[in-house]
């Protein structure tokens, strides 16, 4: 089936995908978007400095504490929050609600903070966690992506601790050991959700059927 032909009609799904910095995230949600480019990424505000190579607009938007306060004042964000015990990071609002209410697809790298928000906002939210095998593999990857000052490494690992401890709200759990079945457990969460029957209007596939059968 193509990719377009999977989807009947509907709301777009909305992926929110949490978990400790340095876990996988980012790659994991690269890999799913290289292979189904329908789906859109939420570009983020956050006040946090850019890392060399991140690019504004496309990575995040980097704005200033006080255009960020404006905005959420405004409330042209869906959610916000303070994470890693500093910098402010939101969704904002109107490209969500835009995507979803057109039937395309949204996928969201967000805290456990932003999560619990977007699932009261939007209950059709599907909400991922990703955890690392072990606490030795995710510093490994944190130090490996040699990103972050040694301040920085120890508020991401502190942060993982929360992270952990909320766990339980998420409805899915991926471990990413191995990147490639953890990539396929992602895009088995993502299709298994497109074909919801409550997300898919088919009252007019079932009309037009029974209408070609009594014809
Ligand atoms: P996050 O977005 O959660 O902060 P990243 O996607 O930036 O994490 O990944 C952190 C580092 O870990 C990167 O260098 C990435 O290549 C590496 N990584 C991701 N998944 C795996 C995996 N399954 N095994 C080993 N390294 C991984
Ligand atoms: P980083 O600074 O490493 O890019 O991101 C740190 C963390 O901020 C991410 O792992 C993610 O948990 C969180 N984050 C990114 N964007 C958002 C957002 O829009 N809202 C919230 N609440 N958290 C976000």
């Amino acid at each position: 089936m193509s990719e377009q032909g999977a989807r009947v009609s509907g709301r777009g799904v909305l992926l929110v995908v949490a978990g400790p910095s340095g876990v996988g995230k980012g790659t994991l949600i690269h890999g799913l978007r290289g292979k189904y480019s329908r789906i859109e990424w939420s570009v983020s505000c956050t006040t946090r400095d850019p890392r060399p190579g991140e690019v504004d607009g496309t990575d995040y938007h980097f704005v200033s504490r006080q255009e960020f306060l404006q905005m959420a004042r405004e409330r042209r964000l869906l959610e916000w929050a303070v994470v890693h015990e500093r910098d402010l990071y939101g969704t904002p609002r109107e490209p969500v609600e835009h995507a979803l209410a057109a039937g395309r697809d949204m996928v969201i790298e967000i805290d456990y903070q932003g999560a619990r928000s977007l699932r009261a906002a939007l209950p059709e939210s599907v909400l991922v966690f990703v955890a690392p095998p072990s606490i030795q593999a995710l510093r490994e990857r944190l130090t490996g992506r040699n990103t972050e000052s040694d301040d920085a490494l120890k508020r991401r690992l502190r942060s993982a601790q929360t992270e952990f401890e909320h766990m339980g709200m998420f409805t899915h759990l991926i471990v990413n050991d191995d990147l490639a079945q953890a990539t396929e457990a992602l895009e088995a969460i993502y299709l298994a959700e497109r074909q919801r029957t409550t997300r898919a209007h088919f009252t007019p596939l079932r009309e037009s059927l029974l209408e070609d059968l009594e014809a």
